[in-house]
């Protein structure tokens, strides 16, 4: 063996599945010069006990995408690292209890006939035929997925680690990685060995993720629970039937009763995701072990009894085994349950691959990720759902650890678009979070920052039962209803606090400003939109930016957009400007519709003749506030901008003078239906990189005529070419339910596009459907069906004009 390395590229620090696939793949990019750091032997951390199912199914498009492509890569590893393994592509069976579990299965063969996949329903008769031992009597269906299957996981990485190894990279086993610091434009990784210097660090440390992190001054949002699963011995009648059909049983996931059933030889794998779950390593008498390696937690048996006696009622089989021995390990989570993968927050040249609870299904596709935001500084698809900065600091460890039981004890649950889950809620309450609350709102979580939803009436039901379902009509409905109208009639004020908020201020900020954004940079006192675009012209995020001054402007985004846009900014900020975070200083208020302007001319001395777009400061009952003429919600409308400490007097001054004009406070599913009638897009659903500028349809936000502006070149190459794909407004005939995320777009029996929102516009009464869809369909007027939980709906294109106000008269009134 050659000496020890001093000096990388990237050194890997983690030699799991996911960071021998980080490995593989920058080798695959070309990136040789590459260490991997492991401090004991290769898979010693959660990966070498892992089950090592392999599923696609998410119904996340993004993690989707991610698994399919896994899926695919195992197929042929084996033959080309030449490291033949163990991979059984049985293909499983997702059984349905529900109506509801039957329609989440129908939107996902949708999405996966559109990633490539042929998923497929079963009848509960059709069961039997693929899944001979299950009892369906009280079943609805089922979902087969014939790329589903389990692969030895330790068999995996020693293959992706042989394949890096022929590429020219390096492994270094029982090496620990001690410690990190920066000299200059390097990272220098400590180890017992030796220091090695590297340009980029990379942390693949799974469950110790967070100790890696703390180098970096970083405090990972995660959690560490215990997971397991149990052997049971060999069944005569399973080993006769398996020499007979030549194969072994599909994985059988009984998702509502939250357990996966697998063949294991001629006996079961039973794993379950257990209520009564448990976190380790977060109570002072449980303290983060230094080492781990290749250990187990004791068997904890009496956690799973539910579970077993309802496999055992499911496939009676499985009564007649012995259980043979039990695998209890440590499974890092994230607040969500979707690892970080990607550039770490505000630290240069350095990247998480980490805290992965599905890394056996996810390391293939997440070292195609981790090497592209590596080698190219983006990805081929849109991967926020993994993205590190998805999480801004307000995730403490009691957060973390109350949401990481949630997720693991829901893993299988299904996610209504109504539906908030309640742990780690009211971690940041809005100055008048007393005021809407009396009010009757029912909230969601952005950011941590809790929002409106809805109001609920007298009567209404506000259980979170009643938010379980696709349906559109749920007990939000009629009041959401009730809410747009008033925007539409008379006025409402919807409270926004955790609005994003940056101030960018310097000699040439303009000038710096307008280099950043495809358009023109807003004049003094005005407002305007500013889109983002990377390298590729595609869609990076969307702000509001306000010129206060020649060289001061206040750029407000997303609330969950924080870290994600703060980081851009200051990754391209160039010396001599500053910009400063000021989103918990201020809260804002929407208030919007045809009596806005009389109820404010009775609170305010503001110049309330100033046109669209404009900004102003002004007071309300004595209180500075900052008003911008623009509405979300496509009507007459101000946001009025008020420091945290006034919020709240400025809100009841807003709705005294609002009681005789008929204002009424309104959430965010009536924002919603407004805005998509307006055609707003909202970020990472219609605004990601997923698209470019131009298929996103926002050439009216282009300035072709400045000398320069990230992602020109690629847009003029993209205007030269033709835009094959463009952005769509649909009018959808649909039946009960809006169409989800991802919703596929036919003609002529062919896929042709896809839909990035869809709801219900309350002025319009009509189903919108804001999407994608290839250039030569999208002709308005041309019909075309839309799938909508596997029901294909008649739907019309429409002029790329917002349905509401199409001359936006309105909004200027
Ligand atoms: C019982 C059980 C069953 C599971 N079944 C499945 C399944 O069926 N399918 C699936 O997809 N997932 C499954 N998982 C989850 C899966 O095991 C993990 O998501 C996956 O192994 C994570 O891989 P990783 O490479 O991110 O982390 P790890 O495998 O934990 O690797 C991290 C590595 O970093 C090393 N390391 C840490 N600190 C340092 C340092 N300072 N210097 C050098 N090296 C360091 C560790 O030694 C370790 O080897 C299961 C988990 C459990 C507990």
């Amino acid at each position: 063996m050659s000496e020890f390395p001093t000096q990388a590229r990237v050194v890997i620090i983690g030699g799991g599945a996911v960071g021998a696939s980080s490995l593989y793949h920058l080798c695959k990019a070309g990136w040789t010069d590459c260490v991997l750091l492991e401090k004991n032997e290769l898979t010693a951390g959660s990966t070498w006990h892992a089950a090592g199912n392999v599923p696609t199914f998410s119904s996340s498009w993004s993690i989707m995408n991610m698994q399919r492509y896994s899926a695919e890569l195992y197929r042929g590893l084996g033959a080309v690292v030449d490291y033949p393994m163990n991979y059984n592509v049985t293909g499983s069976v997702r059984l349905g209890h529900s109506r509801e579990r039957l329609q989440e299965f129908q939107r996902v063969v949708g999405m996966g006939r559109y990633q490539g996949m042929d998923l497929n329903i079963l009848s509960p008769d059709e069961i039997k035929r693929v899944y001979p031992f299950v009892e369906t009597h009280d079943l609805t269906g089922a979902l087969h997925d014939p790329y589903d299957g389990d692969i030895d996981p330790a068999q995996l990485t020693q293959a992706l680690a042989k394949g890096a190894r022929q590429m020219g990279a390096r492994i270094e086993r029982f090496c620990p990685a001690t410690g990190v610091r920066r000299e200059g434009d390097e990272w220098v990784v400590s180890t017992p060995k030796g220091d090695i210097r590297c340009e980029i660090v990379v942390n693949a440390a799974g469950y110790y993720a967070r100790e890696v992190g703390k180098w970096f001054g970083r405090d990972l949002p995660m959690a560490v629970m215990s997971h397991q699963y149990m052997l049971f011995d060999t069944i005569p009648e399973l080993e006769k039937w398996t020499h007979e059909v030549g194969h072994k049983l599909p994985l059988l996931r009984d998702v509502d009763s939250s357990y996966y059933l697998r063949q294991e030889k001629h006996g079961f794998n039973l794993g379950p995701y257990e209520m009564g779950c448990k976190a380790h390593w977060v109570t002072r008498d449980d303290p983060f072990p230094e080492d781990f390696s290749f250990q187990l937690f004791p068997d904890d048996l009496e956690r799973l009894e539910w579970y077993i006696n309802d496999a055992m009622a499911r496939v009676p089989l499985l009564a007649s085994a012995g259980l043979s021995k039990v695998i209890n390990g440590p499974i890092p989570y994230t607040p969500d349950g979707n690892p970080l993968i990607g550039p770490m927050p505000g630290v240069p040249n350095a990247f998480e691959a980490c805290v992965f609870t599905f890394g056996i299904c996810q390391a293939g596709g997440a070292g195609k990720v981790l090497a592209e935001w590596v080698t190219e500084g983006a990805t081929e698809w849109d991967m926020w759902s993994c993205d590190p900065r998805r999480f801004t600091g307000f995730e403490d460890e009691g957060y973390c650890v109350k949401k990481a039981i949630e997720v693991y004890g829901h893993e299988y649950a299904m996610h209504f678009p109504h539906h908030a889950w309640p742990e780690g809620r009211d971690k940041k309450l809005s100055a008048v979070h007393a005021r809407t609350k009396a009010a009757g709102a029912v909230y969601a979580p952005y950011n941590g920052w809790e929002r409106a939803v809805w109001y609920a009436r007298p009567g209404d039901d506000t259980s979170e039962d009643a938010q379980r379902t696709w349906d559109r009509k749920g007990p939000w409905f009629d009041a959401v209803r009730e809410e747009a109208q008033a925007v539409r009639d008379a006025a409402g004020i919807l409270d926004l606090p955790g609005f994003s908020r940056f101030v960018l201020k310097g000699a040439g900020a303009a000038e710096w400003l307008a280099r950043q954004i495809t358009g023109k940079v807003p004049n003094v006192g005005r407002l305007g939109l500013a889109y983002f675009a990377d390298d590729k012209g595609r869609i990076v995020t969307e702000m509001s930016v306000a010129r206060i001054a020649e060289d001061e402007m206040v750029l407000i985004t997303a609330a969950t957009a924080q870290a994600h846009d703060g980081e851009w900014l200051r990754r391209h900020l160039e010396p001599g400007l500053a910009l400063t975070d000021h989103t918990t200083e201020w809260s804002t208020q929407i208030l919007t519709g045809p009596k806005s302007r009389a109820i404010l001319a009775e609170v305010s001395d503001a110049d309330l003749t100033k046109g669209w777009l404009t900004h102003q400061m002004a007071r309300i009952v004595g209180a500075e506030v900052w008003l911008c003429r623009v509405s979300f919600a496509g009507e007459l409308g101000w946001e009025i901008h008020s420091k945290v400490a006034d919020t709240e007097s400025v809100w009841n001054a807003v709705m005294r003078a609002g009681k005789g004009h008929g204002l009424r406070p309104f959430g965010m599913f009536a924002l919603n239906s407004l805005r998509v009638e307006k055609g707003y897009r909202a970020w990472k659903g219609d605004l990601s990189t997923d698209y470019t500028i131009l298929q996103g349809g926002l050439d009216r936000f282009v300035d072709w005529a400045k000398p320069s502006f990230r992602g020109k070149a690629a847009l003029e190459a993209e205007r030269q070419r033709g835009v094959t794909k463009r952005f769509c407004t649909l009018v959808i005939e649909a039946g009960d339910q809006d169409p989800p995320y991802m919703s596929t777009i036919w003609h002529q029996g062919r896929v042709v596009g896809e839909l990035t929102s869809g709801y219900y516009g309350h002025r319009t009464e009509k189903v919108i459907g804001l999407g994608m869809l290839k250039a030569e369909v999208n002709v308005p007027g041309t019909r075309v069906e839309v799938e909508i939980f596997g029901t294909r709906y008649p739907a019309t294109v429409m002029e790329d004009a917002p349905l509401w106000d199409a001359r936006n008269e309105r909004i200027r009134a």
